[in-house]
């Protein structure tokens, strides 16, 4: 593998497949109803991707609308998409003095209390231009969002100021789609959104973009798609949760189904250094693991600093010659120390797949999530930005 001189100063590399992506976008349009426009949540580091590969990779892909959390995350849009077209959203955090700079850039926000919809408006007049927003309607999450009692006069601001403000969506937020224990919840979420819906249709000359759906929802409960959906974890090649991927495997005849999602990334690095131990003595920290036969073993220069979690101490495993290896022995803050007695010819320099395929063998992000009862989306944002992120095909 060749590796560019500030690559090869890591001890580790994350790879995005270009083929991988693309699979999961032409699944994921396939799947949306006619006409629906899907937004690229990149929150989080694009869930551990790297936004600076990830953005335009995904516009190669056809994606032009991304959806961020805070303002910060927002800037890396503009830095590193490559079409000026492209659209950015932020669904959350945004100080006062951002939102002036939002405004002034064109991104679209998140209105969801009085105050910032007021602060929009002051901020829209004195820079004399509009604020691209979000009216982002409370339905029983209750974290963010316009309350009932306030969607009349807030829709009715919006009708009175067309110089301030350009409407570019109405949407809310479910509590938790990928799990069948919220199903009732959620419809009852959807019933509120319509009669919000329903009133801004009343109220508006010009209905905007209605969106509600994250991936679980998108993929689950197809009244719910509206005219954007939300799309994260998906697109990455990861089912929000096993609930939903059954859903869909019934749906399209289980014994057929072969999972139409790919993962896009691969996490690599490679053995530093390889020891035998002697029966009876313990390797690595403490007495955490003791030899219990002559051990041949291999550090890997990887820890819980690149997020590869103490917990899988003992328990978790690597791809080394296309076999697994234990991690034997803590895991330390940089590094890790595997079995090797049983994989033949292992040398310095080879290389060690810490996620993804090698030979026959997969290491999945869930096979960590197993180990560690992690969700995938935690294990993935916690992958450092420091780690580099290269395309391949
Ligand atoms: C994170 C997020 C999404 C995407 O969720 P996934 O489950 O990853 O698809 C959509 N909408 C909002 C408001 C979010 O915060």
């Amino acid at each position: 593998m060749q590796r560019s001189p500030s690559e090869s100063l890591q001890p580790s590399l994350i790879e995005l497949s270009r083929s991988a992506l693309e699979q999961n976008f032409s699944f994921l349009q396939s799947r949306a109803k006619n006409g629906v426009r899907i937004s690229s949540v990149i929150k989080g580091n694009a869930y551990g991707h790297g936004i600076s590969s990830f953005i335009p990779l995904a516009e190669l892909c056809g994606i032009d609308h991304f959806s961020v959390f805070s303002a910060d995350e927002a800037e890396g849009v503009l830095k590193f998409r490559s079409n000026p077209d492209t659209d950015v959203m932020i669904m959350g955090m945004i100080r006062d003095e951002e939102l002036s700079w939002a405004i002034e850039n064109g991104i679209e926000v998140y209105l969801f209390e009085m105050e910032r919809l007021d602060r929009a408006f002051e901020e829209a007049g004195k820079l004399g231009k509009k604020a691209r927003v979000h009216l982002q309607i409370e339905t029983g999450m209750h974290r963010t969002g316009f309350e009932k009692p306030e969607w009349e006069t807030v829709f009715q601001k919006i009708n009175d100021n067309p110089e301030s403000f350009d409407l570019k969506g109405i949407c809310t937020h479910y509590a938790g789609a990928e799990s069948v224990a919220n199903y009732f919840r959620i419809q009852k979420q959807n019933e509120t959104f319509r009669e919000a819906v329903e009133m801004a249709k009343s109220m508006f000359d010009q209905m905007p973009p209605v969106h509600a759906s994250s991936s679980a929802a998108f993929l689950t409960m197809p009244k719910m798609h509206y005219d954007m959906v939300r799309i994260g974890i998906a697109q990455y090649g990861f089912w929000p949760s096993r609930e939903t991927y059954m859903h869909h495997a019934k749906a399209n005849d289980f014994e057929e189904e072969q999972d139409p999602l790919r993962r896009v990334m691969t996490w690599k690095s490679e053995v530093m250094s390889t020891k035998w131990v002697k029966a009876g003595d313990f390797i690595g920290y403490g007495n955490v693991y003791m030899a219990g036969r002559d051990m041949r073993i291999a550090t890997v220069p990887i820890g819980y600093t690149h997020g590869f979690g103490r917990n899988l101490t003992n328990s978790g495993y690597v791809l080394i010659r296309g076999v697994r290896a234990n991690v034997s022995g803590l895991v330390n803050m940089n590094m890790i120390t595997v079995d090797i007695t049983d994989i033949p010819g292992v040398e310095k320099g080879d290389e060690v797949v810490l996620i993804g395929h090698q030979g026959d063998d997969e290491i999945t992000v869930a096979s960590f999530g197993e180990m560690t009862n992690n969700l995938n989306y935690e294990i993935l944002t916690r992958l450092p930005a420091s780690i580099p992120r290269v395309v391949v095909d």
